[in-house]
């Protein structure tokens, strides 16, 4: 498999290249020369495979001409020791794609996982150490950190903003020790993120360091997103009917995943992309201009972005354009005080607990139904565990919420950090002092 940048579409990089240096010189974003087809007999022969099974099936078409098909299926089966099931609200109408059933409690595992296995694969042929850095501002890092824990040959160091991340978050940063540790950064998410940003720009740095990203601009973290759409399909299958597909949406990696595979055949019927406030392709949707804004604080934070990354990912998977676009998604979004109602009627009506950007994947999918009047099953994707916002669930809600016990044996253990102040070369200099 060969990677184009998207500003420069006639030059390609290796699978390699593209994962290890995520963003490409002419600050494009990867992309993939070209989506195997998989065929009808693909798609209705899945109803009854893993995770592991169909992420397996999909890498040996991307990656068989790079990787031995043993290699792929035993990086599979390790990233993949979790189901993302489908649970049912209206059976044949309404459900939700479960993604919060590993380590860290949000869908974002499965892309860390898939990288981290890839990473490790390359740097066993290579006697350098790969450093990753991270900046986060809470989910990306703990997905991170769990998915790259005592991966061999490669070190993590996240900055995070200290006392702007949960508890338990911090917990999952900080308590892990090995090849994971964290910078508290005396500053913001974006004084993080600037850090992080020089010290890839930084000569004397990566004259003797191999620095990697893994963030959501690297196309490794979406491609085995794609798996789960897939993964859905197979379980919704019974009901014979069209499949629509609502994501709640931030950077839209999520949704450039679903619409990678519909490229790759997946007959999915239509998309919802699903937001906050911060609803720039919603509006793009609507009016055919795009035009990014600073982003607002909404109570489904992991939403809140004012340019979406992978916008341009998704544009180009509809040709750039907008015709096209529109044709394949609509966008539905929804302000702080809906999302509450929501959750709430949520719960009254079927019994579900669901997290707020859950609730907004929901919402976005009744909305839709309701508006087409057309026979679809209709999944949509379900983030994180509620669990995960805890405080806020609880009091909409007025019920407890149950923290799952692989997080919560992490509460009671020791945070380490190295706490330093929002200034690069005082990062610099105790960085390498643990290398
Ligand atoms: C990251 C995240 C999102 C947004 O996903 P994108 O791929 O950035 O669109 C939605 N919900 C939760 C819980 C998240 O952590």
């Amino acid at each position: 498999m060969r990677f184009y940048s998207t500003n420069s579409p006639q030059t390609t990089v290796s699978t390699e290249q593209a994962l290890f240096h995520s963003l490409p010189a002419d600050k494009g974003l990867y992309m993939p020369t070209h989506l195997p087809f998989l065929g009808p007999d693909f798609f209705s022969a899945i109803a009854d495979q893993s995770l592991a099974d169909i992420g397996f099936a999909i890498s040996k078409a991307l990656f068989s001409d790079e990787i031995s098909k043993a290699d792929l299926e035993e990086l599979t089966h390790q990233a993949f020791p979790f189901a993302t099931p489908v649970v049912d609200l209206e059976p044949g109408k309404t459900s939700v794609l479960e993604l919060f059933h590993g380590p860290s409690l949000a869908f974002k595992d499965v892309g860390a996982r898939y990288m981290a296995g890839l990473m490790s694969h390359y740097s066993k042929h290579s006697d350098k150490e790969v450093n990753i850095l991270v900046a986060t501002s809470g989910d990306t890092g703990g997905a991170v950190a769990m998915g790259f824990h005592n991966v061999p040959g490669v070190r993590v160091s996240i900055l995070y903003p200290t006392g702007r991340v949960s508890e338990l978050q911090e917990k999952q940063l900080t308590t892990l020790g090995g090849n994971i540790q964290a910078f508290e950064v005396d500053g913001s998410f974006d004084d993080c993120q600037a850090i992080v940003k020089q010290a890839f720009v930084d000569a004397e740095l990566n004259a003797h360091l191999s620095l990697s990203s893994a963030n959501s601009i690297n196309i490794f973290r979406l491609i085995p997103q794609g798996f789960y759409y897939v993964s859905a399909y197979g379980q919704v299958q019974k009901y014979h009917k069209p499949v629509v597909f609502s994501t709640p949406s931030g950077n839209f990696g999520n949704l450039s995943a679903g619409a990678m595979v519909q490229k790759m055949g997946l007959p999915v019927a239509h998309f919802i992309a699903a937001t906050n406030l911060n609803h720039v392709v919603p509006t793009y949707l609507e009016t055919g201009v795009y035009s990014p804004k600073p982003s607002v604080t909404t109570i489904s934070n992991a939403m809140d972005v004012g340019n979406p990354s992978n916008f341009v990912r998704l544009a180009h998977l509809y040709d750039d354009d907008y015709d096209q676009f529109k044709t394949n998604v609509s966008g539905y979004f929804f302000d702080d005080d809906e999302t509450r109602a929501g959750m709430k009627r949520i719960h009254d009506q079927f019994g579900y607990v669901a997290c707020p950007h859950t609730a907004i994947g929901i919402m976005g999918l009744q909305s839709y139904l309701n508006e087409t009047q057309q026979d679809y099953v209709g999944v949509a994707l379900a983030t994180a565990h509620p669990s995960k916002f805890k405080p806020l669930v609880e009091e909409v809600l007025a019920q407890v919420v149950e923290v799952p016990e692989r997080l919560e044996i992490l509460a009671h253990r020791k945070k380490y950090s190295i706490v330093i102040p929002a200034d690069y070369e005082a990062f610099k200099e105790s960085f390498l002092q643990t290398i």
